[in-house]
């Protein structure tokens, strides 16, 4: 069995090339931080097995990051047999660095140039053979996605390629290099080591005092000298292989995209665009779909009245169970159906890491970072999606921010309701064109205020609770590639839309029980429901809400998705029954039930700031390990909510 340990920068398609050659499925993401640990997989090829471990991408075997250090441990510390070092020859110069790092630590080194069909497309040649020449080591060129020179990479594999690679400092860096190597395993441990200063062997403790005084005597700064020996050797390889017959003027994207006059326009432009598509394409199977529930649903209540089922069965699972059930399908597919592979086809391209970028600068003001910005995004999907994916934040300080503000962005169980909020009590014209695109505009207006209602609240909980120092990363810009568009239809309906949607039926199913037994239980003149509703109203009214809205959001605590059916039901109960799946009798219902524009107002208000999900708050429970922050990501949601509508039902109140 022949080991080999898979290392490259972040993005150079090293996940493409482990599931190519082992044929195991891994999610393949765009931006860094998606391969957290290593996964193993086996390839046999010609009689031998060979094992391939997918290390977390990373710059430098010198880590600047938990992942980073997850390569550099198992580099440094692990035995294999060989070093694969992918590479990007779009951005040779920088891959290099960790070539020749590697190369410091084994000989056994394999380097590897992906993404050649690109570089090809972009007119960039490689001479790979000149590399091979310069490095000492194998060179094998291929394109992962395409499957190209895959062959190729495990021939050379299976002949145990050695390396002469020989490089060497100016001469009083490799003076001290040498004084340690001694000790060390590898002349990269022994760089490694005079870098940190530091050892637990007392003979390297003091021959590392040795080295700063000798080192101070001529003023030279190690790692500087270290650094630049490498960036030049990098420069003057890449100069000599790599030729570049790209026309210079060229429309770079990143120059409008990255831009600071137009990136964050084009950006809320595009999300514009995708929240229409989403709306508009979303009614049509939204209509068929609400027209067969129902028909199925009077076909089935017709069924069990005639062949005598007690009502006492069939009224709790169809006015029960399945309305809720069938409103969640109807109401919930559509939108996120075509939401999130639009998406994930945004992700794909590469547009997600440069909304980080845009966005850098002002959460480094309110004392976080920009892949705050991803974690928000992973939580337009869904709030436990994003606060797992905090996981990309390295400090623990900004990881918590970014955990503690994640629900304040509208996951999927909620935007739909929002734009049943919207389309009830905003779209005032006749025109669905115009209606859709007041929804659109508010939409996005929705979603701007909770990202300022982010920034304002991690600048607070920056300054007071969750103080310190802001921390330094590199976001890698990725460069711009063509989406693989089925992939990403099939990841995204599977990965996402299934799965949210599975849990959230599952939800809906027990609750729409629960609720028909509340709505139809009574106790003295009124039902549970009721009951409960009376005794929240007061508070509600404060809130310019009311008892029965307050009551489905409590009920609604395990998914957002069901809180508007909870109204509807609780509201029908002192109502004969009609049908809840026309929007403008919904609107009718709860305007007969007391709500008004500044109702309408304080809902929306709630609908983003409330308490997490059930599943939200067990996975922030799950991340942070403290009941202290989880208590935390419950309240601060909540109360920033309670505040907001009391004042909107205040202000309004004098005005109206
Ligand atoms: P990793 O971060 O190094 O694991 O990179 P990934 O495997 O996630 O790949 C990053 C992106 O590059 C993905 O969009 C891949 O589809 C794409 N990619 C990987 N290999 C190739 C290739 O050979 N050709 C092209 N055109 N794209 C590739």
């Amino acid at each position: 069995m022949i080991k080999i340990a898979l290392i490259g920068n972040p993005n150079v398609g090293k996940s493409t090339l482990f599931n190519e050659l082992t044929g195991m499925h891994q999610h393949t993401g765009n931006w860094t931080g998606k391969t957290v640990g290593s996964a193993v997989g086996y390839k046999k090829y010609k009689g031998e097995i060979i094992e391939f471990y997918d290390l977390p991408g990373t710059y430098s075997l010198i880590p600047h990051s938990e992942e980073e250090k997850v390569t550099s441990d198992f580099v440094l510390n692990e035995e294999y047999d060989m070093a694969l070092v992918v590479c990007d020859p779009l951005c040779l110069e920088r891959n290099l660095n960790l070539v020749i790092q590697t190369l410091e630590v084994t000989k056994n080194v394999i380097v590897c140039i992906n993404l050649l069909d690109e570089a090809k497309k972009k007119k960039v040649d490689i001479d790979l053979d000149k590399l091979s020449t310069y490095l000492g080591v194998k060179v094998v060129g291929i394109s992962a996605r395409k499957r190209e020179g895959i062959d190729e990479l495990l021939d050379t594999i299976l002949s145990y390629p050695q390396s002469s690679f020989n490089f060497e400092y100016e001469e009083k860096i490799e003076e001290c290099i040498n004084i340690i190597y001694e000790h060390t395993s590898s002349r990269f441990e022994a760089i490694k080591t005079i870098i940190e200063g530091k050892s637990d062997n007392p003979i390297i403790q003091e021959k590392l005092i040795q080295i700063r005084q000798y080192l101070t005597e001529f003023n030279i700064n190690f790692n500087d000298s270290v650094m630049n020996g490498v960036m030049s050797e990098c420069e003057k390889i890449n100069k000599s292989v790599v030729k570049r017959n790209t026309l210079k003027n060229k429309l770079n994207l990143d120059k409008i995209l990255t831009n600071k006059l137009t990136g964050i326009p084009i950006m809320i432009i595009m999300l514009m665009i995708i929240f229409w598509i989403s709306i508009v394409g979303a009614n049509y199977p939204s209509d068929f779909l609400f027209d067969i529930f129902t028909k199925l649903g009077d076909f089935l209540k017709n069924l069990c009245i005639n062949i005598n089922i007690p009502k006492f069965i069939y009224l709790p699972l169809l006015d029960g169970v399945y309305k809720v059930l069938t409103w969640v399908v109807s109401v919930m597919l559509p939108p996120m159906a075509i939401f999130f592979p639009l998406f994930t086809l945004l992700e794909d391209f590469g547009i997600i890491p440069r909304i980080a970028f845009n966005l850098d600068g002002h959460f480094e003001k309110n004392g976080t970072c920009g892949k705050q910005a991803l974690t928000m995004c992973m939580g337009i999907g869904c709030n436990a999606v994003g606060v797992t994916g905090a996981r990309i934040i390295d400090s623990k300080r900004e990881r918590l921010i970014a955990i503690l503000t994640n629900t304040f962005i509208p996951c999927n169980g909620r935007f739909p309701t929002l734009i049943i909020m919207f389309t009830m009590f905003f779209s005032i014209t006749s025109n669905s064109i115009l209606n859709t695109t007041i929804n659109v505009l508010l939409l996005t207006l929705v979603i701007l205020i909770a990202v300022f209602i982010t920034f304002i609240t991690s600048k607070i909980l920056s300054k007071t609770i969750l103080k310190g120092k802001n921390s330094f990363f590199i976001l890698e810009l990725p460069p711009y590639r063509k989406p693989q568009i089925l992939k990403v239809l099939v990841r995204s309906l599977i990965d996402r839309t299934l799965k949210i949607l599975g849990r959230a039926i599952v939800v809906a199913a027990p609750t729409g029980l629960i609720i028909w037994l509340l709505t139809n239980i009574t106790i003295g003149n009124s039902n549970i429901i009721t009951i409960m509703s009376n005794f929240l109203n007061d508070f509600g009214f404060i809130l310019g809400l009311d008892g029965v809205i307050l009551t489905a959001f409590i009920l609604g605590f395990p998914a957002n998705e069901i809180v508007l059916p909870i109204i509807i039901m609780a509201y029908l109960s002192s109502n004969t029954m009609m049908d809840i799946n026309d929007i403008y009798l919904i609107k009718n219902l709860f305007v007969t039930n007391g709500w008004t524009i500044t109702t309408a107002i304080c809902m929306i208000i709630f609908i983003i700031f409330h308490f997490p999900c059930s599943t939200t708050l067990l996975t922030i429970y799950k991340e942070t390990k403290s009941i202290k922050w989880t208590l935390l990501s419950f309240f601060l949601p909540l109360i920033i909510g309670i505040v907001l509508c009391m004042l909107v039902n205040f202000i309004f109140g004098i005005i109206i």
